[in-house]
């Protein structure tokens, strides 16, 4: 079971929660989560969710119950921000699972807790954990995998990926979406010292090098998509998607019941 702070305290996003958190107030829950060390506490399943995680959480019910499982789901993607303040009139800070990986581990290595790298391509991981314990001091890392297969199961593991898996308090799964959601969803059962778990997408190819991340400018003014389909022009298929969220976006509005911004207060009583 995961800890949820979501519910009513929500946003609705064509029927996903997100969660109203800054930037502030969601590394406060993570470094309260991260010094806690009761073993009964449940742990924080983030997901940072951008227009496709919406758009195909419509087609694909398995994937939006996950997304009902998670603790907290934040505002990555430029579309989801504009889509609350369409929505709500409300300004939501964008909280990406690229951006949150080092923070992350600055506060798991503040409190001696081990962190996990699991996915990418093979050698990825690695590289992006020497980069971090580089930068990092006092960066503990239980183990990097790639596994070949997204949907591979905890059971058809390697030993000893089982073993670093269940020892870490902190896990990254960069698997892409909708797998490294249900993977979380599929394997948290297994992971008994968890506090933290977390998708993030592409953000062990940009901490390895891999991939270079755009320009500050374009990453705050929410144009990094169009760096990426420069860089990678067979993304162009994920990007149709964007218009149809816009178009989802815009149609149901009228439909919606309640638009009232959500009760941070109820959210933090939570804790
Ligand atoms: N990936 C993986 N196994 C797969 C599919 C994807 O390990 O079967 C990795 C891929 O190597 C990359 C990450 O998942 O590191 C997904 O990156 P993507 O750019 O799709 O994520 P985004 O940042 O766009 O959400």
């Amino acid at each position: 079971m995961t800890s949820t702070l979501k519910e009513k305290d929500s946003y609705q996003v064509l029927g996903v929660d997100i969660s109203p958190y800054s930037i502030q107030e969601f590394y406060l829950l993570v470094e309260e989560r991260l010094k806690d060390n009761r073993s009964t506490s449940p742990p924080l399943f983030v997901v940072t969710v951008n227009p496709e995680i919406a758009i195909h959480s419509i087609i694909d019910n398995d994937f939006k119950e996950v997304l009902k499982t998670s603790s907290i789901n934040t505002a990555d993607g430029v579309g989801i921000s504009w889509a609350i303040s369409y929505l709500y009139n409300e300004h939501i800070e964008r909280i990406t699972g690229s951006d949150s990986m080092e923070l992350i581990c600055t506060h798991a290595a503040k409190y001696s807790q081990s962190v996990y790298f699991f996915g990418a391509a093979p050698g990825i991981a690695l590289q992006a954990s020497a980069m971090l314990k580089k930068r990092i001091n006092h960066l503990i890392v239980e183990g990097t995998y790639s596994p070949d297969k997204p949907d591979l199961k905890f059971e058809q593991l390697p030993i000893r990926v089982q073993y670093d898996l269940q020892k870490a308090s902190v896990i990254f799964v960069a698997l892409g979406a909708p797998s490294q959601e249900k993977w979380i969803h599929e394997n948290l059962k297994n992971l008994p010292h968890c506090k933290l778990i977390i998708g993030i997408g592409g953000g062990l190819d940009f901490i390895a090098g891999r991939v270079k991340r755009a320009p500050v400018i374009l990453q705050k003014s929410g144009l990094e998509w169009i760096y990426r389909l420069f860089l990678n022009p067979s993304r162009w298929r994920r990007m149709i998607k964007l218009p149809l969220f816009a178009l989802n976006v815009m149609l149901l509005k009228p439909h919606m019941k309640s638009l009232e911004k959500p009760s941070l207060p109820e959210a933090r009583g939570q804790l």
